[in-house]
């Protein structure tokens, strides 16, 4: 056969399948709207299936409640099976297929490891299966399955066909058309016992409110088209409003949110425009689909598709696509309001599997308090925008939507990673005075930002914060604080889609030293690989990537990802003092080059006639052990040095610090770690170069106390520990701290955490 012939071949077949799935589609719409009872009707529709796909069986199992699938129709299997067969999720293939979400296509399914046979349905004598998921808003409701006795391999087509199906059975299932909604699994958790549910904090924070549920309730009735040219053009219709309304979200997007902000909503316009998902729309309008159906079966494929991937970046992806398919839903069902409605008087924390960052804008902001999910990272849209709005996210919560009903009363702690559903009065009461004694402390911490930070004996010890969104700069006016100690180039990267060219880079770098109106910054290089992936960058996957091509290694390797940064930065302090250091230094040859890369910057600039920075310093990260041993080499060519304990602390004592087992297991204040930061400061001194110490150990009282005592004079510091720190730096005496931490290095325990909370307890120092 010749190619033409091939293709003529093709399309012939193509023709004829979508015939008979035009015509499956339109008996089975048949029996909807007839006469019959539901399980009559169920029947009926299960004979209609097996008869078009040529199966000898075809079954409908639904959830019940306690995670049980039951037989609720079968052709083929025996009616005495009927309501008796029971399987427990993951059990045999159809459990699988449930837990799974995934179809599933057998030519010997006996064969399979997850097979179990049920004697009671006669299905001994089918060899061959294939089942479906019937997955509506979210959940997996059923499963869908035909069976031959013959080996049967079952086609790509046919499994979209079933799919298809079986998402038309969904939405019949959720609306209580055919089976009663109360005889479907209810939602775990009904009891009205307390939970604490764990998680993720994705921004810290405490918000104390009444659970709502998200979840866009969308019933589509229609889904055969009588027209697909009317379907098109509702669809091209529908497209063009989101597009608008997605401009309007757009243009009302306040400048004081940040560009990061702004970028992750144009990114999602973007993918609103993406071709390729509105072709596949498309073509399933032209298998005969009214444009909504078209609209929810793309979306049940992309994500069952992406059901088990565990790149965040590409699910976050697939959740775009999902909030999007709910948004194109509603232009075309006619049912988009202005905002989600609120229950109006009340503090709601909405519970969600994910969200995409335009929905979450949907809702009225000044009743929002809070957002807890059973999906989401830190570099998610939504997280980023909850971030902007100041919103505590708890992420990663196991089955969130099961356990929480709509009106429960939730604590939501995301500062310790926990939230608190229907809590016992005990519990509200003490959250409750927590919340108050925060919103109280916060204010008064406000109040005194102009109090320098000066110890009771006249020592004044710098307080900066560390910062990674422009929303964290406004904090150090409002704090107090004196200047940037560090900021993390990478998070602004993180948040967008394509790397950021040498002149948005400057715009951006210029608006952080606009933010600090003359106090010093800190620009730290990309800190990349690792746990901090960008989405448009080579992702390597490593056994160990923090110890991996990350920071400053992936700098080497590609020089000219660095060289436009530092041109950036350069270009963004023209006429001002710039501060540049480097992340994960462990070589001072490394340094050396990096510097070197810098100057060679400068030079260029200089050459070129552009205004240069007044001053320029450059500066390393002592995070690794390693470096630390070479340090007077590298004070003999670092202008400044800034102790990076997170890091240090994880490569000496050999300890993830992302790993909650052992998060306790080894203290920054044990008199190991002390002694290193004390000859660090040693070194430093008699090289006179400056250092100051940013890991997150500067930000908590007691920690920041040790380090002042030691000889630290600058730290930087989360943006919201500056008012307690700066609280504890004017209560304390240091004289007699000095003394007291001479005799702790003496001391050979794992940690003197508690005699200097001790001391502090004795001294009077606010901790
Ligand atoms: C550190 O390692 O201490 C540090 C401040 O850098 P980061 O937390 O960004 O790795
Ligand atoms: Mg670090």
């Amino acid at each position: 056969m010749d190619g033409s012939a091939a293709r003529s071949a093709e399309g012939m077949h193509y023709r004829q399948t979508f015939l008979a799935f035009r015509q499956l589609l339109s008996r089975i719409r048949d029996v909807m709207a007839g006469a019959g009872d539901p399980e009559t009707r169920l029947g009926r529709i299960v004979g209609i299936i097996a008869e078009n796909m040529g199966a000898e069986v075809c079954s409908i199992y639904l959830r019940r409640a306690g995670e049980v699938l039951e037989l609720f129709a079968t052709r083929g299997l025996r009616q005495s099976a009927v309501h008796y067969t029971r399987l427990r999720i993951g059990e045999g293939l159809i459990g699988e297929i449930a837990a799974t979400g995934r179809p599933l296509a057998l030519a010997e399914a006996q064969h399979h490891p997850s097979f179990v046979f049920r004697p009671e349905t006669g299905e001994e004598i089918y060899q061959s299966l294939m089942g479906v998921p019937i997955i509506g808003r979210g959940r997996v409701l059923g499963v869908l399955a035909v069976q031959n006795q013959d080996r049967r391999q079952y086609s790509d087509d046919e499994i979209e066909v079933l799919q298809t199906v079986a998402m038309v059975l969904a939405e019949l299932v959720a609306s209580g058309e055919l089976v009663s909604r109360a005889e479907l699994a209810p939602t775990e958790g009904i009891a009205v016992t307390p939970l604490r549910l764990e998680g993720v904090s994705l921004n810290a924070g405490l918000a104390i409110g009444t659970a709502v549920q998200h979840r866009p309730h969308i019933t589509i009735r229609r889904i055969v088209a009588d027209d697909s040219r009317i379907e098109h053009e509702r669809l091209g219709k529908a497209v063009t409003d989101m597009h608008g309304s997605l401009d309007g979200i757009l243009s009302h997007t306040e400048p004081a949110r940040g560009h990061e902000y702004r970028d992750v909503l144009e990114t999602y316009r973007m993918i609103a425009a993406d071709v390729g998902w509105l072709r596949r729309i498309g073509d399933a309008i032209d298998s005969g689909l009214t444009a909504e159906a078209a609209v929810q079966k793309v979306a049940n494929e992309i994500r069952a598709r992406f059901h088990q991937v565990s790149d965040p970046v590409l699910r976050e992806r697939v959740h775009d696509f999902e909030d999007l398919s709910n948004r194109l839903l509603q232009h075309l069902l006619g049912s988009l309001a202005e905002n989600h409605e609120l229950p109006e008087g009340v503090d709601a924390i909405l519970i969600a599997r994910n969200m995409g960052p335009a929905e979450l804008l949907d809702y009225q902001p000044g009743r929002l308090k809070g957002l807890i999910l059973e999906e989401g990272s830190f570099t998610a849209h939504v997280a980023i925008v909850a971030r902007a709005l100041d919103l505590p996210v708890l992420g990663q919560v196991r089955r969130a939507l099961s356990r929480i009903e709509t009106g429960d009363a939730v604590i939501l702690d995301s500062q310790h990673a926990q939230a608190f559903v229907r809590p016992s009065d005990h519990i509200r009461q003490a959250f409750v005075a927590n919340l108050e004694l925060r919103n109280r402390q916060q204010a008064a911490y406000v109040a005194e930002r102009d109090k320098p930070a000066v110890t009771r004996d006249g020592v004044r010890v710098q307080l900066n914060i560390n910062a990674g969104l422009l929303v964290d700069l406004p904090h150090m006016a409002e704090f107090g604080a004196d200047g940037v100690g560090l900021y993390r180039t990478e998070v602004p990267f993180m948040a967008r889609t394509d790397l950021p060219d040498v002149e948005s880079q400057r715009l951006l770098y210029a608006r952080v030293l606009e933010y600090a109106a003359g106090k010093p910054v800190v620009f730290r290089t990309l800190d990349i690989g690792g746990d901090k992936v960008l989405q448009h960058w080579e992702h390597v996957v490593e056994e160990n990537p923090a110890m991996g091509w990350r920071a400053i290694r992936v700098g080497l390797d590609r020089p000219a990802l660095l060289r436009q940064q530092l041109r950036a930065m350069i270009r963004a302090a023209a006429g001002m003092d710039l501060r540049v250091m480097f992340p994960m230094v462990t070589d001072v040859a490394e340094f050396r080059f990096a510097r070197r890369l810098f100057d060679q910057e400068i030079h260029r600039e200089s050459r070129l006639g552009g205004p240069l920075p007044r001053t320029a310093r450059v500066g390393a990260m002592l995070e690794v052990p390693a470096l630390v041993l070479q340090l007077d080499a590298l004070l003999a060519e670092a202008d400044f040095i800034s102790v990076g304990t997170n890091d240090l602390a994880q490569f000496l004592f050999a300890s993830d610090r992302g790993s909650a087992r052992t998060a306790d297991r080894y203290d920054c204040l044990s008199p190991v770690f002390l002694d290193l930061l004390t000859d660090i400061l040693r070194r430093c001194r008699r090289a006179g170069v400056s250092v100051s110490l940013c890991g997150e150990m500067a930000g908590r009282p007691v920690d920041a106390m040790a380090l002042i005592g030691l000889g630290f004079r600058d730290l930087s510091l989360p943006p919201f520990a500056v008012g307690p720190v700066r609280t504890m730096v004017r209560s304390l005496t240091l004289g007699q701290l000095e003394a007291f931490m001479h005799d702790v290095h003496a001391t050979r325990s794992s940690s003197v955490r508690g005699k200097l909370v001790a001391f502090a307890r004795d001294h009077a120092i606010t901790i």
